[in-house]
C-alpha cells in the first residue's frame, strides 16, 4: 500500500506513520519529495492489515492499494484460463458452452420434452430452477425435490450436465446429490455463507452476477467461494440494474471482455434475464459469443406463453434451434479470437478443474 503524507507534515509526524505502518506488519520505504513524503507499505495486502484505517491520522492525506482484493480468482496468480468440468462438458475451452432449459421445473413432460430438444440443437448443459427466487412470495417458488429427481432423470437421460439454482446452505447436502453445477443467483451473489458452503463443496458452481455489483464485488464473491478450495467457478453476466427499464436488465458486455481480462475463471453471458425479452436473446447471444464469452444460458420451454415463469424471456424449441444455427459465425470468430490471445498460449499448461 502506498500512504500519502499531507504537505509540510513534521519528521516526527511522519516517524509516526512509519512506527504504525512497523506495528501493522509491513515494511515501511519512505520517499520525501520536496514538499510531500509517501511511504511505500511492502507486504501482502491480502493478508496483513488494512492500512486505511491510518487515515485517522490528521497527517495522512490518503492510502492506496496496490495489490487487487482477490487473489486466487485473479489472472494474475493464473496467467492460463482455468476449464470447468462438468460432468464431462468443459466450459473455458476451445467449444463454446451451451446452457439451456426451462426457467423452473414444472412437470415431467415439459422437462423431459425440453432436455431431448435442447440436446439435439447443440446445448450441453441442461438448466432448470427446482427452487426458484420470486419476488412474490405468491409466485410459483418451484417443485423442490421432486424437480431435482426429473432434472437428473432428464439430464442422465440426455447426457447434458445439470445445473440448478441453490437458494439456501439447508438445501446443498440435497441439491449436491442431484446436480452437477450449483448455480448462485443474483440475489445470493453477496450472501457469504453460502458461498462458503458451497465453497466446501468439489462441484463446479455457476455464479451469477449480483443485480448492482460492481466487477469487483463479482470477483470477490468469486474469491469466497475459491477461499474454501473449489475453484471450479463460472462466472456469468446476467444483466444489472441501470436507470433504463427498455430492457429488464442492463447487460454489461464490456465488463464480460474486463472479467475475461481481470480472472482466469470462465465467464457466460445469460441473455434471457439480461434482456427479459425473447425477441433480444438471440443477438445478445451472438454478441456474447463475439466478445468472447465462454458460453450462454438460455431459457427454453415447450410453451413460453403458458410458462409458469419467465415465459416473455423464454425461447420456443424451433428459436433455441435457429439460434445455435445463427452462433455459428460468432463461435468460429471467437475459436480465431481464443488462438490469437496470449492468455491461451499452448506453452501455459490450463489448470483443469475437474468436478470429479
Ligand atoms: C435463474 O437463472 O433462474 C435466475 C433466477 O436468474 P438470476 O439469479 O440471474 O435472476
Ligand atoms: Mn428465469
Amino acid at each position: 500500500m502506498i500512504i500519502v503524507i499531507r504537505p509540510h507534515t513534521s519528521k516526527e509526524q511522519i516517524d509516526q506513520v512509519i512506527r504504525e505502518v512497523e506495528i501493522l506488519g509491513y515494511t515501511p520505504a519512505p520517499i520525501h519529495g520536496a514538499t510531500q513524503t509517501v511511504v511505500a507499505a511492502i507486504g501482502d495486502e491480502r493478508t496483513h492489515a488494512n492500512l486505511e484505517s491510518l487515515t485517522a491520522l490528521p497527517q495522512v492525506e490518503s492510502v492506496l492499494r496496490v495489490q487487487k482484493r482477490y487473489k486466487l480468482a485473479s489472472r494474475e496468480s493464473h496467467p492460463a484460463n482455468t476449464l470447468v468440468d462438468v460432468a464431462g462438458v468443459e466450459i473455458g475451452g476451445s467449444k463454446f458452452c451451451l446452457m439451456a432449459g426451462p426457467c423452473s421445473v414444472e412437470s415431467e413432460d415439459q422437462l423431459l420434452a425440453t432436455a431431448e430438444s435442447v440436446k439435439a440443437a447443440g446445448a450441453t448443459i441442461l438448466r432448470g430452477g427446482a427452487y426458484k427466487p420470486r419476488t412474490s412470495p405468491y409466485e410459483f417458488q418451484g417443485l423442490g425435490e421432486e424437480a431435482l429427481r426429473l432434472l437428473r432423470r432428464a439430464g442422465s437421460a440426455q447426457g447434458l450436465g445439470v445445473v440448478t439454482e441453490v437458494m439456501s446452505e439447508q438445501d446443498l447436502p440435497m441439491i449436491v446429490e442431484y446436480a452437477d453445477m450449483l448455480q448462485i443467483g443474483s440475489r445470493n451473489m453477496q450472501n457469504f455463507a453460502l458461498l462458503k458452503a458451497v465453497g466446501a463443496t468439489n462441484k463446479p458452481v455457476l455464479l451469477k452476477r449480483g443485480l448492482s455489483a460492481t466487477i469487483q464485488e463479482f470477483l470477490l464473491a468469486a474469491e469466497y467461494i475459491a477461499s474454501q478450495g473449489n475453484l471450479h467457478i463460472v462466472l456469468c453476466e446476467r444483466g444489472i440494474r441501470t436507470f433504463d427499464n427498455s430492457t429488464r436488465n442492463t447487460c454489461d458486455l464490456g465488463g464480460v471482455s474486463l472479467l475475461k481480462e481481470l480472472t482466469h475463471l470462465p465467464v457466460v453471458v445469460d441473455p434471457s434475464h439480461a434482456t427479459g425479452r425473447r425477441s433480444l436473446v438471440a443477438p445478445l447471444s451472438r454478441a456474447a459469443a463475439a466478445v468472447g464469452a465462454d458460453g450462454i444460458m438460455v431459457e427454453v420451454h415447450p410453451m413460453p406463453e403458458e410458462a409458469l415463469s419467465d415465459g416473455q424471456q423464454s425461447l420456443s424449441f424451433g428459436a433455441f434451434a435457429d439460434l445455435h444455427q445463427q452462433l455459428a459465425p460468432y463461435v468460429n470468430l471467437r475459436a480465431l479470437q481464443l488462438r490469437l490471445s496470449p492468455t491461451t498460449d499452448a506453452a501455459v499448461p490450463a489448470i483443469v478443474a475437474s468436478s470429479k
